[in-house]
């Protein structure tokens, strides 16, 4: 049975070299997220390249996320790419300052500061790890004293406490950034910090616009990470393809203890709404350093996989850990681990359910019936991936194998929990696909004689949503 929970890894200095990277894929990765908080433009450019060749050498199809920054605060740089700060020494934040920062001032990216805050704020940095209190701000300048020190790094992000501040999600950074996203056609692309079911319609406007010459649209992940995004989730999962459990962020605007129960409910509403949703931050942090993980972070990634995310994501893990590729390991041995022992209840699941459109009733009958028989695949035959979407929604033993004749559907489904996606050559031919279909299997060593297997097509071929015919077959 192959892993259902799918891995998101971030690309950065400890992953870019195409012999890391190849290992990774090998590892298990499924997306690779570009972080454009981090590098240039070209940087993007060049790892996004890197990806598609090194997954063709492979032979896997992996997708590639490009996550924009958004109105995020982050400290500039420093001189020596770091400063450690004291418990009660000064520290400003300055705005207008444009060179490299030192151990008494940074700059920021986010001019906005100095009007969003006032004396009494408590500013969080690096996730939290580094705690500042405002004094007074002075022109440009956020003037603080440092309440709990540490090391502070290059670009590392600046939390207000409660939330609350003024930029729209989209700046014009990220505007730019989705242009640069869409002329290599990322297959997700996630938005930082949305307050609202607008904020994602105007991203995925912008997208469609800069992906039109390649008749480009990728899927909208909205990054849950602020308190305001809390209430607005039903709105915003409506108007995106999926959710980002941003652990990091959202862990400081609403507090570290209500993040486990947030996450709960995130997954199980983005699953009732048919959408994905990705698991992120410190999920592995100790291998970072580490080779192996702690007992905490083993259970954190298995309670993920156990609330039925369809992904599990690595930040700073692969991006400048010292381990990207023991990480990928440990995380897919956990995944598997845990999936093995996880209770299936469809029938549960399935209680007053009721299926309005054709094809979503094709696609849940495949899914009951593979369950109930013992079937050793279910196969969408799919053009556009919502057929194994919706199967991919319940938790079954049963893998689905999502065939289809669109690369950007077949990359799109890499994140879609349990689904194994492979790309066929299309056919109008109803027997023969259905042909083709079960020979590819048996040659990828899924199906042998003797082996049953469900499989859903529509009649005529190759229309996307044309879902409806179901045929359960065994091999000859
Ligand atoms: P980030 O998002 O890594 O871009 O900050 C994830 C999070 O906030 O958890
Ligand atoms: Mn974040």
């Amino acid at each position: 049975m192959p892993r259902a929970t799918k891995i998101v890894a971030t690309l950065g200095p400890a992953s870019s070299s195409p012999d890391v990277l190849e290992r990774m894929i090998r590892a298990g990765v499924d997306v690779v997220r570009l972080n454009f908080s981090h590098g240039t433009a070209q940087d993007h450019i060049d790892r996004a390249a890197l990806v598609r060749e090194v997954a063709q050498r492979v032979g896997k199809e992996v997708a590639i996320m490009a996550d924009l920054q958004g109105p995020k605060i982050r400290v500039g740089k420093f001189e020596g790419g770091k400063v450690q700060l004291e418990a009660g020494q000064p520290f400003i934040l300055d705005a207008a300052l444009a060179g490299p920062g030192n151990q008494e001032r940074v700059g920021l990216d986010y001019k906005q500061l100095p009007r969003d805050v006032k004396p009494g704020d408590t500013l969080l940095l690096n996730d939290g790890l580094i705690v500042l209190t405002v004094d007074r701000i002075v022109g440009e300048e956020v003037h603080t004293y440092v309440k709990v020190g540490g090391e502070l790094s290059n670009n590392k992000g600046i939390n207000k406490l409660g939330g609350g501040l003024t930029a729209p999600a989209l700046t014009a950074k990220d505007m730019e950034d989705i242009r640069t996203a869409m002329s290599f056609q990322c297959d997700y692309l996630a938005v930082s910090f949305p307050k609202s079911a607008t904020d994602m319609e105007m991203a995925r406007q912008l997208a469609n616009v800069a992906g039109e010459p390649w008749r480009h649209k990728p899927g909208l992940i909205a990054k849950i990470e602020r308190s305001e995004a809390i209430s607005q989730l039903d709105a915003i999962l409506k108007a995106s393809d999926g959710i980002m459990v941003a652990r990091g962020d959202l862990a400081v605007e609403v507090g570290n203890a209500a993040v486990p129960a947030l996450q709960k409910r995130m997954i199980r509403l983005a699953r009732e709404m048919d959408k994905v949703v990705i698991t992120a931050t410190q999920m592995m942090e100790s291998m970072i350093v580490n080779p192996v993980p702690t007992r905490a972070e083993v259970s954190d990634v298995a309670n993920a996989v156990l609330d039925g995310t369809d992904a599990v994501m690595l930040s700073a893990e692969t991006a400048a850990g010292k381990y990207p590729v023991e990480t990928i390991e440990q995380m897919a041995t956990i995944a598997e681990e845990v999936e093995r022992a996880e209770e299936v209840s469809l029938d549960a699941d399935f209680t007053n359910k009721r299926f309005g459109r054709i094809d979503q009733s094709i696609a849940m009958g495949a899914l009951f019936t593979a369950h109930h028989l013992g079937c050793k695949a279910i196969i969408a035959l799919t053009e556009s991936g919502s057929t194994a979407l919706w199967m991919s929604r319940y938790k079954i033993h049963v893998p689905i194998y999502g065939l289809t004749s669109q690369i950007t559907s077949q990359r799109k489904m890499a994140l879609y929990r349990n689904v194994q996606p492979m790309l066929m050559e299309s056919c109008h031919d109803r027997d023969e696909a259905l042909h083709r279909a079960e020979a590819l299997l048996v040659e990828r060593g899924v199906l042998r004689p003797g082996d049953t297997y469900a499989i859903t097509c529509g009649e005529p071929m190759g229309y996307p949503g044309g879902t409806n015919m179901l045929k359960v077959c065994r091999v000859g």
